[in-house]
């Protein structure tokens, strides 16, 4: 094993092993660092907890860098329509992948089968290294020249060093780069049930003033609910026996919900709205959650953080392509100059839905109501968000765009 790399990934979640993948067959020498293998995967055994909606520019770039196909092959669930509403169903705005001519709006997979994914492509590449268990005890940031110091006491060093190592992440703390935070006063509590009915192609959400009401599909006859509400909400349904909680999804979840035949598991996650001040630095860069960290209402953040990855992977090829210092401020500044501000876009969004639909003023009700029956007419708009949502409309980086 070597011990100097020309860059160092810390975290091979989603993010990080993506970034690996899409520098496979590069020049440059790659060590990711990762803490936990996931499990392997195996037909039939239960869905994970944590799933996520990936978009058609998130799915185009893990085609691009050679992981849809094992993702594909475990297990993941296409949804073509996808549902909002307040008040009452009927008056739903509804986005159908039909209207504007595409097979999907996206999938919804586990994020251990998306982390396996990558993981076993990244392994494909001669030029990356995994390096896995590996916990990392210390991270030294020295612009151009880290060392990263494992638990078993071996020493790596990188060039350049890229943190993706999650909301709390070490490499941003070592190089010294603050954040902007604030909890959200909700959590989202999370459960993978078994319904009556067969695999759905549908996603809804109904906005409450304690938070939305969420259904994803899952394969078969499984689908994952979200119930965001306040932590002393949460704390009391986590608290409740299983028929207890069916029984409370059943009362409160819309009549869409259908009938739910059992629980398999739940779990809930605090929520919080984090942003570094900054995404590089010389010698380093950031990305996916150890960069920002946003609602998930919308199911954007590994989303944003797939097209961090397009983005930092074009910098640094281009760097390769055109003799340029890779780990430089100059260069790295280009990447972050392409993706700060749409992720700062995304998270102002994703808080105007936060604080609007949490809100029980009379006139902001209306007014929101309005808007989302004029969204659903509106025959000009409506497929404009339908493709944002879907990631193939606004700046979309090269490797994460369809030819
Ligand atoms: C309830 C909920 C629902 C969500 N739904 C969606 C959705 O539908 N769509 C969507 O796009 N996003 C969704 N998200 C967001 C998404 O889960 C995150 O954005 C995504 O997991 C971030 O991936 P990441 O690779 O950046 O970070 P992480 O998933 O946090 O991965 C970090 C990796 O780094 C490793 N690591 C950390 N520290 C070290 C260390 N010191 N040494 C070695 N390894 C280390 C960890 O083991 C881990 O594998 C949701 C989030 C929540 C909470």
């Amino acid at each position: 094993m070597k011990t100097e790399y020309d860059i160092v990934i810390v975290g091979g979640g989603m993010v990080g092993a993506a970034i690996a993948c899409a520098l496979g067959g590069s020049r440059y020498q790659v060590a990711v660092i990762e803490g936990l293998y996931p499990d392997a995967f195996e037909t039939g055994q239960p869905h994970d907890l944590r799933v996520s909606a990936l978009s058609v520019a998130s799915e185009t770039l893990l085609k691009n860098i050679g992981a849809w196909d094992g993702i594909i092959s475990r297990r993941s669930c296409p949804y073509r329509r996808m549902k909002v509403w307040e008040a009452s169903e009927a008056t739903a705005t509804l986005f159908d992948s039909d209207q504007i001519g595409e097979n999907h709006l996206g999938h919804i997979v586990e994020n251990r089968i998306t982390q396996l994914a990558l993981l076993e492509t990244l392994k494909q590449h001669s030029n990356v290294d995994l390096i896995c268990p590996a916990k990392t005890r210390r991270v030294d940031y020295s612009a151009g020249s880290s060392i990263v110091e494992l638990e078993d006491g071996r020493e790596i060093i990188g060039r350049l060093l890229i943190g993706a190592d999650g909301g709390e992440s070490r490499v941003r703390q070592a190089a010294g780069i603050g954040i902007t935070k604030w909890d959200y006063n909700q959590q989202a509590l999370v459960a993978s049930v078994v319904t009556s009915y067969p695999q759905q192609d549908i996603t809804w959400q109904q906005f409450t003033p304690t938070g939305p009401l969420a259904f994803l599909p899952l394969s078969g006859y499984h689908a994952s609910l979200v119930w965001y509400n306040t932590p002393d909400q949460v704390k009391r349904l986590m608290a409740l026996s299983d028929k207890a909680f069916l029984d409370a999804v059943h009362q409160t979840f819309p009549k869409s919900i259908g009938q739910i035949d059992q629980l398999l598991e739940r779990g809930f996650f605090p929520l919080r709205r984090q942003h570094a001040q900054a995404y590089v630095a010389e010698g380093v860069a950031l990305a996916g959650d150890a960069a920002h960290m946003i609602h998930p209402l919308a199911g954007q953040g590994v989303n944003i953080g797939f097209m961090d990855v397009a983005m930092l992977a074009e910098v640094l090829l281009e760097a390769e392509a055109q003799g340029e210092a890779f780990y430089s401020l100059d260069t790295l500044k280009k990447y972050e100059q392409a993706r700060r501000k749409q992720n700062l876009l995304m998270m102002q969004t994703m808080d105007a839905f936060y604080h609007v639909f949490s809100n029980n003023n009379l006139p902001l009700k209306l007014l929101r109501n309005i808007g989302l029956g004029v969204a659903d007419k509106l025959p000009f708009a409506k497929p404009h968000v339908t493709r944002f949502a879907m990631g193939i409309e606004g700046p979309v980086p090269n490797l994460a765009k369809r030819t």
